[in-house]
């Protein structure tokens, strides 16, 4: 009997090692052929400044268009891309597309100052970062002060001395890092001492249960004042409610992005959004 079940679990071990492999390929070969058939699609959100409720600037966010039409969430191929390597192809292509949206919108007289973009951890840790992001703002003549470069603190822990030298070369370059997801990296604070950083975003889940939830709201306000003393930029995540955002304003942030504003829409929307909330959507 023993023998039998031993059997068993070592078939329907290898039976299920191929079945993952396969599924593994062929995401793969699927995601590839999305990358080369222009697939992907970037969205757009707007980012707000909570003081004049100007919008200042966008986050790029990657969809996978299906055939029939239907949208694949970046969490559910981005991993996948990270493991890979495919990302490096991917944050290439999301990049240049986003730069070249950005330049397209300003020359119709937008006035944006930022164009955020989120960074992988497996971009960041790749060796020739610097001098890739270099030549994307050559090609396009992109006003490096304009982009954004958003990083999660679990990117930049156990990286040793090549995170901040990373770091301090792409802020030689002229533009800005943001730490994204702010709060849910389990890392010490004292990254933020020594790194050359222009913004914190706030997590969501911090936001999403504010004000009624006490611990949450004491941590949202403690984050926000330390920021702000380190000359920090701060944006919260997720901010769906009214009560979410004059929360926030009151305790001095800066700006914010969440559903209450919009929702990440295509660039064939950003403009249209511009146009209809130029009124402010704050206050
Ligand atoms: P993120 O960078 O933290 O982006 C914010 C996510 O929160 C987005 O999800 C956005 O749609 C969502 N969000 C914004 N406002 C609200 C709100 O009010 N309520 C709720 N519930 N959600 C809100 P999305 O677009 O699904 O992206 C998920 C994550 O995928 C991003 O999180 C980012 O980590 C990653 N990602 C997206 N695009 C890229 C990309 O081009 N490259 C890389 N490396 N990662 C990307
Ligand atoms: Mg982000
Ligand atoms: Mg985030
Ligand atoms: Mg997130």
């Amino acid at each position: 009997q023993a023998k039998d079940a031993g059997r068993n679990t070592l078939s329907s071990y290898t039976s299920d090692l191929t079945d993952r492999a396969r599924r593994y390929l062929n995401m793969d070969v699927r995601l590839r052929q999305a990358l080369e058939q222009d697939q992907l699609v970037v969205f757009y959100q707007p980012l707000l400044d909570l003081d004049t409720g100007r919008c200042s600037g966008v986050e790029a966010l990657v969809r996978w268009q299906q055939a029939d039409g239907s949208l694949v969430p970046p969490m559910d191929f981005i991993p996948h891309a990270e493991q890979s390597g495919l990302i490096h192809a991917l944050g290439d292509w999301v990049l240049e597309r986003a730069m070249q949206d950005f330049l397209r919108w300003r020359a119709a007289g937008v006035e944006l100052d930022t164009l955020a973009v989120n960074l992988s951890p497996r971009q960041f840790m790749q060796p020739d970062l610097v001098s890739h992001i270099a030549a994307a703002l050559e090609r396009w003549r992109f006003p490096a002060a304009c982009l954004e470069l958003e990083i999660t603190e679990t990117a930049l822990m156990g990286q040793g001395a090549h995170a901040e030298e990373a770091l301090q070369e792409l802020k030689a370059l002229g533009l800005r890092l943001a730490i994204d997801d702010f709060g849910t990296g389990y890392s010490s604070l004292a990254y933020l001492k020594r790194f050359p950083l222009d913004k914190l975003k706030v997590d969501q889940s911090f936001v999403r249960d504010l004000p009624d939830d006490v611990a949450g709201s004491e941590i949202v306000a403690a984050v926000i004042a330390m920021g702000r003393g380190l000359g920090l930029q701060v944006l919260a995540e997720g901010i769906e409610s009214r009560h979410q955002l004059s929360f926030l304003a009151e305790r001095g942030c800066h700006a914010g992005q969440g559903y209450l504003f919009s929702r990440p829409v295509p660039e064939s929307q950003l403009l249209p959004w511009l146009e209809n909330n130029k009124a402010p959507v704050v206050q």
